[in-house]
């Protein structure tokens, strides 16, 4: 059953839900998957659109298969919800960025932020602020090198325990962004009250926005809203130039896309932090 459609190895579709055998076979093997070191990070550059300056790097989850290859976190990142290992598997992602960015750091390199994405299971876990610090003091990083992307998700259930969680994160030195903006249902509130420096325009309104005019004028209001709010503006998928020069007409601060990078292993990003800049 390998390779459907783009070349993704569908692991997880028809079996997320129904309690089997083969669910539970899954989980363990999830587990140990964990363990065993099979995830592993991939890093995808964000870019100012003054100088084209490198000025972070997100770290996106991929589970390395012994026998299905490369796996997608489409692919198991809900079924890692449903069952709480979202937790477990998110430990694993905050010790392996700041590991990187130490081992970047051994290796002399200029460092730009790290950021990672936190599920809104991970904000409910009370041990979340003292994971993310204990783990930064392990590796002996500033806070201001981690930044948390959270999406509107985690403020379906308890607003308050969510926001409550993000201020002590934000105390301690972290930068927050939202994720996937324009995508929820939450509304305008929550860029009122949380402690976000940057909204991420979702890649939805990107694909399109030359030829439709209700993404170009959903993507431009949104920038002018977010920057009277003083937040940055972050524009995810952007994959050609055309967009790109839409977008920083439009005032956009910053992008993130395949025109610049896909997201690509470590061993890739060593050339782009030396350089720090895509001109
Ligand atoms: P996301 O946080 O919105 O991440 C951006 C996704 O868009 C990534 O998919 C990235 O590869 C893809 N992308 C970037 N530029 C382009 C572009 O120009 N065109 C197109 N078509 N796609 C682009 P990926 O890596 O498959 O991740 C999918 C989602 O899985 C992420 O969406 C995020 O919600 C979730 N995810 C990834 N890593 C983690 C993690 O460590 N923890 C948690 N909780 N979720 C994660
Ligand atoms: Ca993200
Ligand atoms: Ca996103
Ligand atoms: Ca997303």
């Amino acid at each position: 059953a390998k390779a459907a459609g783009a070349g993704t190895y569908r692991f997880f579709d028809s079996s997320l839900n129904a309690s089997s055998a083969r669910d539970v076979e899954l989980l363990t093997r999830f587990k140990r998957a964990i363990r065993d070191d099979e995830f592993c990070l991939h890093y995808q550059p964000r870019v100012e659109l003054q100088e084209f300056g490198l000025v972070g790097l997100e770290a996106l989850v991929r589970w390395q298969h012994p026998e299905h290859g490369l796996i997608f976190p489409n692919d198991f990142i809900t079924l890692a919800e449903e069952n709480d290992l979202i937790v477990l598997l998110g430990r694993w992602v905050i010790a392996a960025a700041c590991r990187q960015i130490a081992d970047w750091r051994a290796a002399g390199l200029p460092l730009v932020p790290v950021a990672i994405n936190v599920s809104p299971k991970q904000l409910k876990d009370s041990a979340l602020l003292e994971t993310v610090m204990e783990t930064l003091a392990r590796y002996q990083i500033e806070p201001g090198l981690l930044e948390i992307e959270i999406t509107e998700g985690c403020f379906i259930e308890d607003f308050d325990t969510a926001n409550r969680v993000l201020e002590q994160l934000r105390a301690n030195g972290l930068r927050i962004a939202l994720d996937d903006y324009g995508t929820g249902f939450s509304g305008l509130k929550n860029l009122k009250k949380l402690p976000i420096y940057a909204i991420k325009i979702d890649r939805s309104f990107v694909r399109d926005i030359r030829n439709d005019n209700s993404d170009a004028v959903i993507v431009a209001s949104t920038i002018s809203l977010a920057h009277n709010l003083g937040l940055q503006v972050v524009a995810e998928g952007v994959e050609s130039k055309e967009q790109l020069v839409h977008l920083k007409t439009a005032g956009c601060d910053q992008v993130q896309g395949f025109y610049f990078k896909r997201p690509v292993p470590a061993s890739e990003i060593v050339e782009i932090l030396r350089r720090g800049r895509f001109t």
